[in-house]
């Protein structure tokens, strides 16, 4: 019986207190010299160095304990298997067995140290030796802390801070926790109340862990790094793996689809189009486009007498404008394009009854009529419609009498209520076609050089703002290391492009976006190879005033900086798009503002005296979309000569958002035309800021306190103002967009 007598030696030789914690603290320190393990024993260093001397001898006789090279005590290899061993039998006799945990499952357990070895190796990849000390680690530090009720989260808590301390932080990176702290949710529910509306509640605590989880395991390092400390902004972080930033619909392809019948009343139309959009919005982060909206349903409107359209048309925008009231405003929004006469290359394409869209002029005209009054009217709940965004496409501005009457119609509309807003479609630069959206990205007709390959069923697939003042405040002055700090934050954020592009395809194939994947005759819905990536620059008139000493439309160098760096921007996205394929585009108008977080960074980082910003010392904030500052009581026309001369290089996204105070539709006309034929202007929203009366049901130009037609105050009155191309009512403003509406320049015509 020679395996039992060493194994009867073994078991005699642990059989003694002073040996068998000499083994412990071997396993918690593999290599330890002769004092600092009798100092780890609570032993005296001077009294008892013989007994412990003794005690480690016979365990290097027995083979359990070596002495290395360095001179330091060690566990053998059997030492190892020994020490195994012991903990297999303390954790039978089980102390941490009476701890209860509850875990994320919502169960109660009795504590078990495998699970966290076996959480290590199968969430991080920790090797297995390593995973199981970890766990001893954790199980000995919760047993000190004599907790009587444990939570997996505080399990976790206490693994990831020793993964720290032993430098392994890229395994707490995969073993991390997402989520939010107990504050922040009932400040969810606070907020929630305010607007009674529990999906915000829902929607904003189930997006806030999505977007840590992008931040931690989807992006590069080096782009999440870029994004939490201010340099960029990556738009819709949540939403980055699976959804669009914006889309532009083609109808015809959905009647091919099945999913509309072509000779279904327009009223089953107009429903059905409604439940779709609502469909795709799983889909889709920020804004979902109908392009030609009059000129696609206008086959549907023939033989509908004016009032029934209007009734019809009323009904679309209605839903459209609630599902976005009722979603507190969160996107996304939809856009309706408008045409005031069918262009030469729509009218000509074929419809699904054999007739072509260039039959349907004067049914396309009257619905354009009928929205432009059901817009005038307002929405059916009262106010002004946030969405959709009804954008009139200019393709002429002196057009035949008839159409000049709808383009007055159009302004005397948007005199009164800041919508609809126009498109500049004259520009030579332009090109034959271009899609705006509801946050005015553009797309043009330039990328494989077929105006529908080019914008429908294309959308924008995502997009990544920069920091353009903290580049200034960098450079020192210098262009060079501006331009530097510029091309080296476009490639972070292609970077970013190059992870949502992989993720989109693969969600693609997987069918979790099945209705951008639904196969037509041409290929799948979306247009992927189409589809654009756009990077915005905000805060232009800072990043100027600071870098040069004026702001743009101060003086000629300062504009002409301006324009240098949209054009340094354009063609290092060019040479980028050749080499990766993508369709990169810049722009200056965000879907999502990021100003006042990045001027916060900034103060923080570079201390508010340096600083160029707008709204206060507390609450600073960086211009977004507008090239000027709209505070500031700037020459009309000297801001339109800017927008204008940035409006074409800025091809991925541009808008005027100018404000206007109390003006008639025959004056906006006059201006539309000079802004449009005499500075190129792209895209332009007249601003109002209103005021709506619900005892009454008026609106008023103006922010008012009290209805001036009613006399009603305090709760009965809403304000609405934008800061971004969307109106938004008061009680949702943040203070910088506060701030920003309330103090507008309103040009007075
Ligand atoms: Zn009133």
């Amino acid at each position: 019986m020679k395996g039992g007598g060493a194994a009867d030696r073994l078991l005699s030789c642990l059989s003694n207190p002073i040996r068998l914690n000499i083994v412990r603290a071997l396993i918690k320190e593999p290599a330890i010299s002769f004092t600092d393990l009798m100092r780890r024993l609570g032993l005296d260093v001077k009294a008892d160095t013989g007994r412990f001397g003794y005690h480690l001898r016979m365990l290097r006789d027995e083979g359990i304990v070596n002495l290395n090279s360095a001179k330091k005590y060690e566990l053998t290899e059997l030492g190892r298997r020994v020490a195994d061993l012991i903990l297999t039998l303390e954790d039978a006799a089980g102390s941490a067995r009476s701890l209860i945990v509850r875990t994320s499952r919502l169960q109660m357990e009795p504590f078990n140290r495998s699970k966290i070895a076996e959480a290590l190796e199968r969430e991080a990849g920790v090797p297995r030796r390593l995973a199981v000390d970890i766990a001893r680690e954790a199980e000995e530090r919760i047993l000190r802390l004599n907790v009587k009720y444990l939570t997996a989260p505080l399990i976790r808590e206490l693994v990831n801070v020793i993964l720290i301390e032993r430098g392994l932080e890229d395994y707490r990176h995969s073993l991390t926790r997402l989520g939010l702290p107990v504050h922040d949710i009932s400040e969810l529910f606070k907020a929630a109340s305010k607007s009674s509306c529990p999906s915000f509640l829902y929607r904003r605590a189930s997006e806030a862990v999505l977007a840590e989880y992008v931040l931690l395991k989807v992006l590069p390092r080096r782009v999440a790094d870029a994004h939490l400390s201010g340099d960029i902004h990556v738009c819709d972080l949540p939403g980055w793996p699976l959804r669009l930033s914006s889309i532009h619909h083609d109808l015809r392809a959905w009647i091919k689809a099945g999913w509309l019948q072509k000779d279904a009343k327009l009223s089953k139309i107009l429903r059905l189009l409604f439940r779709l959009m609502s469909s795709f919005e799983t889909h889709v982060g920020v804004d979902q486009g109908l392009a030609f909206f009059n000129v696609m349903i206008s086959p549907f409107a023939a033989g509908l007498t004016y009032e029934e359209l209007r009734e019809e048309l009323r009904f679309l925008l209605d839903e459209l404008h609630w599902s976005y009231v009722s979603k507190r405003y969160l996107p996304p929004t939809s856009s309706l394009t408008l045409e005031l006469s069918i262009p030469k290359h729509v009218a000509s394409l074929d419809l699904p009854n054999g007739r072509t869209l260039g039959d349907y002029e004067a049914e396309a005209r009257m619905v354009l009529e009928s929205l432009l009054d059901v817009l005038r009217e307002g929405p059916s709940m009262g106010g002004v419609f946030s969405s959709p965004q009804v954008i009139v496409s200019l393709r002429s501005l002196h057009p035949a009498e008839e159409v000049e009457e709808l383009l007055l119609k159009a302004h005397r509309v948007s005199a009164a209520y800041g919508v609809p807003t126009f498109v500049n479609l004259t520009a030579g630069w332009q090109g034959v076609e271009a899609c705006y959206s509801a946050f005015f990205s553009r797309l043009g007709s330039d990328w494989k050089g077929d105006w529908e390959l080019d914008t429908l069923r294309v959308g924008c697939l995502g997009e990544v703002v920069i920091n353009i003042p903290r580049l200034a405040y960098e450079a020192a002055g210098s262009d060079e290391l501006f331009m530097e700090g510029l091309r080296d934050l476009v490639e972070v954020a292609v970077d970013a492009f190059k992870t949502k592009r992989d993720s989109l395809i693969e969600g693609l194939s997987q069918g979790l976006l099945p209705l951008f994947s639904f196969p037509l005759e041409d290929g799948q819905y979306l247009r992927l190879d189409s589809c654009s990536f756009n990077l915005t620059l905000v805060g232009l008139p800072e990043a100027v005033k600071f870098h040069v000493g004026e702001y743009p439309h101060e003086s000629r160098s300062a504009s002409a900086f301006a324009i240098k760096l949209l054009r340094a921007l354009e063609s290092q996205l060019a040479s980028l798009s050749d080499e990766t394929g993508l369709r990169l585009q810049p722009s200056l108008s965000p879907s999502e503002d990021p100003s006042s977080r990045l001027a916060q960074a900034d103060a923080k980082k570079f201390g508010k005296s340096k600083l160029v910003f707008q709204g206060s010392k507390e609450r600073p904030y960086y211009t977004s979309i507008h090239s000027s500052s709209r505070l500031m009581p700037i020459q009309l026309y000297e801001r339109a000569k800017l927008e204008g001369m940035l409006h074409p290089i800025a091809h991925g996204g541009h808008v005027m958002l100018l404000g206007v105070g109390d003006v008639t539709g025959e004056a906006l006309l006059e201006l539309t035309r000079n802004l449009f034929e005499g500075y190129g202007v792209g895209s332009l929203i007249y601003d109002k800021a209103l005021t709506y009366c619900s005892s009454c049901r008026q609106v008023l130009n103006g922010i008012k306190a009290r209805c001036s037609s009613c006399g009603a105050s305090g709760f009965s009155v809403i304000h609405l103002g934008r800061h971004s191309p969307v109106y938004k009512p008061s009680q949702l403003w943040s203070s910088e967009e506060r701030d920003s509406i309330i103090h507008a320049y309103r040009y007075e015509l």
